[in-house]
C-alpha cells in the first residue's frame, strides 16, 4: 500500500523516518485517527482542526492548510483502495541532534499517514463489552492528542490482562475517560459525561454525540462525575472513533443495566448509524 510522507503519497515501505526523529525519541509530536467509511472520511474536518490544535498546543506549526491536508488524505485513500477503515496521522517536531531543548535551528517537522482496513465492531456494540477500573496516572495536559501514550498503554494492558474491552481511569473518586475513550453514565434518561478541560481528551465522536443528544431532546450534563455515581449509573457506555457507541455491561465483574445495553445507549447508536450515513452514505 501507499503512505504519505510530509507532502507525498509514496510505497509505505520507503516512508522511512530517521532514528533521531524526535516523535521516535521523545514522542514529540501529535496524532490522529480518521475513521473512513464507504470510502469517505466521517468527520475528517473536525479531526484536522484538533490535529492543528494539539500541535500548536506544543509549538509545532502544521506545514500545510487544512484542505491540503484533506485533499492528500483524499488521495490516500483512494489510492490505498479503502472502504472501510482508519487513517494513522502523526507529525513530530523532526530530526534533530538528540535534546531535550526544542532545537534552536528551523527543522522542518515530519508528518506520515498511512490507512488500515478496519471492521466495525458489530458484534461488541450489539452485546456490550466488560471494562475494569484503574486510577488515572497520565500527566495533566490529556487534552493534546500527544504520542506520549505510556500512562494509557499500562491501562489498556491491565484491561487486555483482566480480559477486558477498557479501562476507565479516575482521579481519586472522580471518573475521567477511558485509556482510548470517552466516557459517559446514564441516570433518570440524563446522559453525563467529564467536561473537555485538561484531564481528558475532547473525544470528536463526543462532541458528535452531545450534538445528537441536543437536536433530540436527550438531557446531557458535562460535568466531573464519581465512582459512586457510576457504580450507581442505569447505563454506562464509551465512545471513540474506532469504537462509536460501545455499551459497558461489567465494571471490575460487576454487571451493569443486567448486562444488557440500556435504551438511552441503543437509541445514540441509531442516531449515530444515521449520521454516518449522512456524512458518508449507506
Ligand atoms: N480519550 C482518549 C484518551 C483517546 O485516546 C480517544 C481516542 N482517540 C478518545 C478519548 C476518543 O476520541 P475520538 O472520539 O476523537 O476518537
Amino acid at each position: 500500500g501507499f503512505a504519505i510522507l510530509n507532502g507525498n503519497i509514496i510505497d509505505r515501505s520507503e516512508a522511512k523516518v530517521d532514528v533521531e526523529d524526535r516523535g521516535y525519541q521523545f514522542g514529540d509530536g501529535v496524532y490522529e485517527v480518521i475513521r473512513v467509511y464507504n470510502g469517505k472520511m466521517f468527520t475528517g474536518a473536525e479531526h484536522l482542526e484538533r490535529f492543528g490544535k494539539s500541535s500548536d498546543s506544543i509549538g509545532i506549526s502544521l506545514p500545510y492548510r487544512t484542505e491540503e491536508l484533506l485533499a492528500l488524505l483524499e488521495e490516500l485513500i483512494e489510492k490505498n483502495n479503502l472502504q472501510l477503515g482508519i487513517i494513522y496521522m502523526q507529525l513530530t517536531r523532526g530530526v534533530s541532534p538528540r535534546n531535550h531543548a526544542f532545537p534552536i535551528e528551523k527543522v522542518a517537522p515530519v508528518l506520515t499517514a498511512y490507512t488500515k482496513e478496519f471492521a466495525r465492531p458489530d458484534e461488541s456494540m450489539k452485546k456490550g463489552v466488560p471494562a475494569i477500573l484503574t486510577e488515572d496516572i497520565r500527566w495533566l495536559r490529556c487534552d493534546i492528542k500527544s504520542l506520549n501514550l505510556l500512562g494509557n498503554l499500562l491501562a489498556k494492558q491491565k484491561a487486555a490482562e483482566a480480559g477486558c474491552f477498557e479501562a476507565i481511569q479516575h482521579r481519586g473518586e472522580n471518573v475521567t475517560e477511558g485509556s482510548s475513550s470517552n466516557i459517559y453514565i446514564v441516570k433518570n434518561g440524563v446522559v453525563i459525561t467529564h467536561e473537555s478541560n485538561n484531564l481528558i481528551l475532547k473525544g470528536i465522536t463526543k462532541d458528535v454525540i452531545l450534538e445528537l443528544c441536543l437536536e433530540n431532546n436527550i438531557p446531557v450534563e458535562e460535568r466531573t462525575f464519581t465512582l459512586e455515581e457510576l457504580a450507581n449509573a442505569d447505563e454506562v457506555f464509551l465512545s471513540s472513533t474506532t469504537s462509536e457507541v460501545m455499551p459497558i455491561v461489567e465494571i471490575d465483574d460487576k454487571k451493569v443495566t443486567e448486562g444488557q445495553p440500556g435504551p438511552v445507549t441503543k437509541k445514540l447508536q441509531k442516531l449515530f448509524q444515521l449520521e454516518i450515513e449522512n456524512q458518508c452514505g449507506k
